[in-house]
Formats: structure tokens, C-alpha cells, sequence
């Protein structure tokens, strides 16, 4: 939950009754007064001063949750607690715990100052300590995401080579495979049509297992193959026991691979793929074709684009795949 820490100690004290009410202290032998210092009426038991109290239930609906706790089938405020954090969204979580917070420091301030805050400058408070924790964490989010969506130049002697599969009509994919070196550099980019149900996944594996046939017949031992759809890549290194068409061909993958001297499979974002993509999309023709030189130039523009942006450069889109499932 994204809470300061003190009020996340202070839920965890309040969830397990280690909370110094009146009534908790009183059982522990202190001479006290055991009365609730908001109402002067009842016994503060931690119950009392959370749920029941007068002052408690204007806070609860004074606060953006515009509820009070109504206790269904709990005992207690402490099981009514434990219930919503099972359940509850974590926007919702974190004002319950500091709306709680809010009634625990009101009580302590009438308490040991002898002083009134107003419950709108204390739920003011509340608020903008939430909105500032949240703004905080959203700019470490930004800063640390990982350039995980970029293509990456393979290391050593190693070729990465990335495929995709896109769809052309109900039983017909054409497929786009693009093999580079460590410095970016293309070794040779091919285009095929396959055919296949309307599976994407099982588009995409036969697109694989297609791309370690060349790999392996272009003499290429040291391969680093990508891909962007997550449930091959899950299946391969999950092992795939069916006898469905997808597990089948994922097993023929498994099995070729041993016949590399050093092999990965991988999952890349569709941004790291978007070579293979648009060889998919816009090369595929009635032939399988190859080149290994000579390549078109929209190609070598979009390999140029992934050899040049660095890490943690603004993601890009080539447009929506239709009909595959990343
Ligand atoms: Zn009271």
C-alpha cells in the first residue's frame, strides 16, 4: 500500500490491538481513565473510538470514503479492518487507514495538548499527504522504467534473430524474420506466408519454428531468437506436454534447439519487434523470399531507428497488429 511509513506502522499496531486506548491500557494495569476523551460517554475500547464513537462517525463520512464502518458479520472494528483489507481496492485501503490515522491523532491531541483540530484541516492533511506520496512514486516509476520495449544488439558472435507473425485472412499468416549481428548490422531478412487457423499463438510458433529451420540451414550455431508473443516464450520454457497443434509445434521448437551450440528464446515488447513486423506486413508476397544484401529501404530505416535510439528513449508504434494476441 502506498502509505508514509508511520501510518503503515501505525495500521499494523491498530490491526493487531496494539493500539494505547484508555480501555487497552487500563487492561494492562494503568490507573486511567477509561472513558472516551471525544464523547466522554462511553468506555474508549479500540471499537468505540474508531466505529462508534460520534466523533469517529463524522470523520468516516466527512472523508472522500462518505461511509462508517458497519459491521455485518465481524465481531469487532479490528475484524471489520482485517475484512476490508482483504477486499478493497488500495485507493480505498489507504483512506481507511488514513481516516483511522486521523481519529487516532485528533484523540491524541485533546488527550496529551488538551487542543480541538478542526476535522477539516485534519482530513486536508490527510488528503494532501496521499496526493504527495502518490506524485512521488509515479515520477520514480517513470524514471526507472525499463527499456525493455527497445531492441537490443545481441552479445558476442551470438545473431539475434527476431520473427513475427501477421495475419492476412482466417487461414493465412505471412511471417517476417530479420537476423542481426552484435553491432546491429543486418545478416540477412527473410518473408513467408504460412498456413494456420485463426490461432495467433500457434501463427507465431510455427513462425518460429520456421525461422530455426533457416537459422540452422544458414549455418548459424550461436542464435538469440525473439519474439513478442509471451505465450510461446512461456510454453517453450514451461514445456509443452498437449497434443494440441500449439504444443506440438512448440515441442518440434524444443527439440531444435538442441541442435544449436548456444540457443535463447525470448520475449521482446512489439517496439523491439517492429522490424520483424513490418517484414511481416508489408514484404510478405507468394513466395518465400530472402535477402541477404541489397535490402529494402524501408528496412534499413527502421534497423538504422533500432540501432540509434538508447535505452530509455520514448517508446514508438507502428501501428496495431490486427488479429494476434501479445
Ligand atoms: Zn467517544
Amino acid at each position: 500500500m502506498t502509505l508514509p511509513p508511520k501510518i503503515k506502522v501505525f495500521l499494523w499496531r491498530l490491526c493487531h490491538g496494539a493500539i494505547a486506548s484508555s480501555l487497552n491500557i487500563h487492561r494492562r494495569g494503568v490507573q486511567c481513565d477509561v472513558y472516551c476523551v471525544n464523547c466522554c460517554d462511553k468506555v474508549e475500547s479500540v471499537s468505540h473510538l474508531f466505529l462508534s464513537c460520534p466523533l469517529a462517525k463524522e470523520c468516516w463520512f466527512a472523508s472522500p470514503l462518505g461511509f462508517f464502518p458497519m459491521l455485518e458479520n465481524q465481531e469487532s472494528f479490528l475484524d471489520w479492518l482485517w475484512d476490508r483489507l482483504a477486499r478493497d481496492s488500495e485507493e480505498t485501503l489507504c483512506w481507511i487507514a488514513m481516516v483511522c490515522w486521523t481519529i487516532w491523532q485528533r484523540r491524541n491531541a485533546l488527550v496529551f495538548d488538551q487542543k480541538t483540530i478542526p476535522l477539516e484541516d485534519s482530513l486536508s492533511q490527510a488528503a494532501r499527504l496521499l496526493k504527495d506520496l502518490k506524485e512521488v512514486n509515479n515520477s520514480s516509476t517513470e524514471t526507472t522504467t525499463p527499456s525493455l520495449v527497445l531492441w537490443q544488439p545481441p552479445s558476442g558472435s551470438t545473431i539475434k534473430i527476431n520473427s513475427d507473425a501477421a495475419k492476412i485472412s482466417d487461414n493465412e499468416w505471412s511471417v517476417g524474420v530479420v537476423a542481426r549481428d552484435g553491432m546491429g548490422d543486418l545478416i540477412f531478412i527473410a518473408a513467408s506466408k504460412i498456413q494456420a487457423p485463426n490461432d495467433p499463438s500457434l501463427a507465431e510458433a510455427l513462425a518460429i519454428r520456421w525461422t530455426m529451420g533457416i537459422a540452422y540451414h544458414n549455418n548459424l550455431m550461436d542464435v538469440a531468437f525473439e519474439t513478442d508473443c509471451l505465450v510461446v516464450v512461456n510454453s517453450f520454457h514451461n514445456g509443452s506436454k498437449d497434443a494440441s497443434s500449439f504444443d506440438n509445434v512448440v515441442q518440434d521448437c524444443e527439440y531444435l534447439s538442441k541442435t544449436f551450440n548456444s540457443f535463447t528464446l525470448t520475449h521482446v515488447k512489439r517496439d523491439g519487434n517492429n522490424v520483424a513486423h513490418h517484414v511481416a506486413k508489408a514484404l510478405h508476397s507468394a513466395e518465400t523470399e530472402f535477402w541477404f544484401s541489397n535490402f529494402p529501404s524501408s528496412v534499413l530505416n527502421l534497423v538504422h531507428n533500432d540501432a540509434l535510439i538508447p535505452k530509455g528513449a520514448e517508446s514508438r508504434d507502428y501501428g496495431e497488429k490486427k488479429g494476434s494476441m501479445k
